[in-house]
């Protein structure tokens, strides 16, 4: 007998096919029957007038500092995510190393996590205790690795220290992880030169990971940027995944099609590159990152002290103006923790009640609440948006964390409602993207990365990561003014064939596990 039978939907088997009205069948936590009618089963859904997808696999996240303060990942679930990619743009909670500023590198996505561990196993033990209501993919990020060897050093790495780091990585893949991140306009991670990238990405591709990086430059110099990735890859022998593909700022819209364009061809040259988007023509991310790296050298307290000597604040303010990536015009604030009334203001709109430029009350937010001021930038245009999403290896994800709609004051709405922007708005709406096609770019497309091959996908033998959804009800309700709302029209939501989400509500059941790459010995948790 069957444990659950998914009768009467419409299945979009996350492979690309076309989509099929049949049964789905499960038992012992996978797919063991497709097809009509299926034999008995103890517990039944009716998925009559529904699509029935793989669980949505977001492929870009940071929940890794957000789920062990929230572990039972409210908002991922309510949009259908089953799994979340982690450990994104340099950034992971782990490795620990001597430098207390180990213990404050990503705090601005949760300054609640006030934990770090020492490698990949101590944290992923620790997550497993606290039952997660998604599954975890990590990566490692090469920002927080450079922070365990080096401290806020911004020289290059000496061959000592590139051992060390390397000793890091290595052993975060033995226990698991799906890869390696670089984010490379964030200190320290920037700090890293090609070479030292390449250095790093290697244990990761010989250990059958990636190499996924937030690229050293999304504006006037995009194609330059991609073309160090491309050459850490290749010098690496490693896949390239390159995060969050935009071009920001007005005068370097439309360069996604030469972009695109390098990357086509890099794959037809027989490299392995891929890349993930987010709908959404806002980005979002600390304010700190306005402020040129070579200004945030040793820490946000080395920062500080430069700001206190007025010449060189002047200077600072200057280069913020004219080096940032996006436009200062274009921010709007998202969180400030000092100042929490400023939340959802406009940055030149704040700065001009202040009687200020937005550069120098930047600053001065910056001053008193370090990385913790969270800001939204709208700088992207929507055809490249699309452009972007429609090519056949980008992969759909949100580059937002697990959050809850009432704990932060105004959230990027990518958080709470990317899946339903994509299907809503680009596929039902707008048909940018056909259905199958936007459902592989959320399970299969981003499993086959990770080689997660038993899921992401709806056929026998499969885990049973599953989605029910109405796409006549699918709206992201979230938006930039009033970002606080889960989507309508995720029905049912199914981790390993237990049922976390039934008729749109959280059932409580929290069946999530830190995943291991495939091949790498780790015991699976
Ligand atoms: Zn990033």
């Amino acid at each position: 007998m069957l444990d659950v039978a998914i009768r009467g939907g419409t299945v979009v088997d996350g492979l690309g096919g076309s989509s099929v009205l049949t049964d789905v069948g499960i038992k012992d936590g996978r797919i063991a029957a497709l097809g009509r009618p299926l034999g008995r089963a103890r517990g039944s859904i009716d998925a009559g007038g529904c699509i029935v997808a793989p669980g949505f696999i977001d492929i870009h996240t940071h929940s890794d500092f957000t789920l062990p303060v929230r572990p039972a990942a409210e908002a991922k679930l309510r949009q259908g995510v089953t799994t979340d990619v982690t450990g994104n743009c340099g950034f992971s909670p782990f490795p620990l190393g001597a430098d207390d500023a180990a213990r404050l590198h990503g705090d601005f996505f949760e300054p609640g996590l006030v934990e770090r561990w020492a490698g990949l196993a101590s944290y992923a033990d620790a997550l497993t205790e606290l039952n997660p209501g998604i599954n975890v993919a990590p990566l490692v990020g090469l920002g927080a690795v450079r922070l365990a060897v080096m401290g806020e050093e911004s020289g290059p790495a000496g061959p000592g220290q590139r051992g060390r780091m390397r000793k890091h990585v290595e052993r975060a893949m033995d226990d698991g992880a799906f890869g390696v991140s670089s984010g490379l306009v964030y200190p320290p991670g920037c700090y890293a030169d090609l070479e030292e990238l390449a250095d790093l990405a290697a244990p990761a591709g010989a250990a059958g990971g990636i190499y996924a990086t937030h690229l050293r430059n999304e504006a006037s110099f995009l194609e330059d940027a991609l073309e160090e990735a491309l050459a850490v890859g290749r010098r690496a022998d490693c896949p390239v995944h390159v995060s969050h593909h935009k071009a920001v700022g007005r005068s370097n819209h439309g360069c996604v099609q030469r972009t695109l364009g390098l990357i086509d061809e890099a794959n037809r040259d027989g490299q392995d590159v891929t890349l993930d988007a987010y709908p959404y023509t806002a980005g979002s991310s600390t304010l700190m990152s306005v402020v040129p790296a070579r200004y945030q050298a040793g820490g946000v307290e080395a920062l500080r002290r430069r700001l206190a000597a007025p010449d060189l604040r002047t200077e600072i303010a200057k280069a913020t103006r004219t080096e940032a990536t996006f436009d200062l015009e274009q921010i709007v604030l998202a969180s400030v923790p000092s100042r929490p009334e400023l939340a959802a203001r406009p940055l030149a709109e704040a700065a001009a009640d202040d009687g200020t430029t937005p550069e120098e009350l930047a600053l001065r937010l910056i001053e008193v609440d370090g990385a913790a001021v969270v800001s939204l930038a709208f700088g992207m245009a929507e055809e490249d948006v699309r452009a972007v999403l429609a090519h056949p290896h980008c992969s759909v994800g949100s580059d937002g964390w697990v959050m809850s709609a009432d704990a932060e004051p105004h959230p990027h709405p990518r958080n709470l409602s990317y899946t339903a922007r994509l299907l809503g708005r680009y596929v039902r709406d707008e048909r940018v993207l056909s259905l199958t096609e936007a459902i592989r770019k959320l399970s299969a497309l981003p499993a086959d990365r990770l080689r997660l091959q038993e899921r992401g996908r709806i056929v026998a033998g499969a885990v049973a990561d599953l989605v029910v959804l109405d796409l006549e009800q699918l709206r992201d309700h979230a938006s930039y003014t009033a970002p606080c709302r889960y989507p309508g029209g995720i029905e049912w939501v199914l981790l390993a064939g237990r049922i976390a989400v039934e008729a749109g509500e959280l059932t409580g059941v929290r069946a999530g596990r830190v995943l291991v790459r495939a091949g790498s010995g780790a015991a699976s948790r």
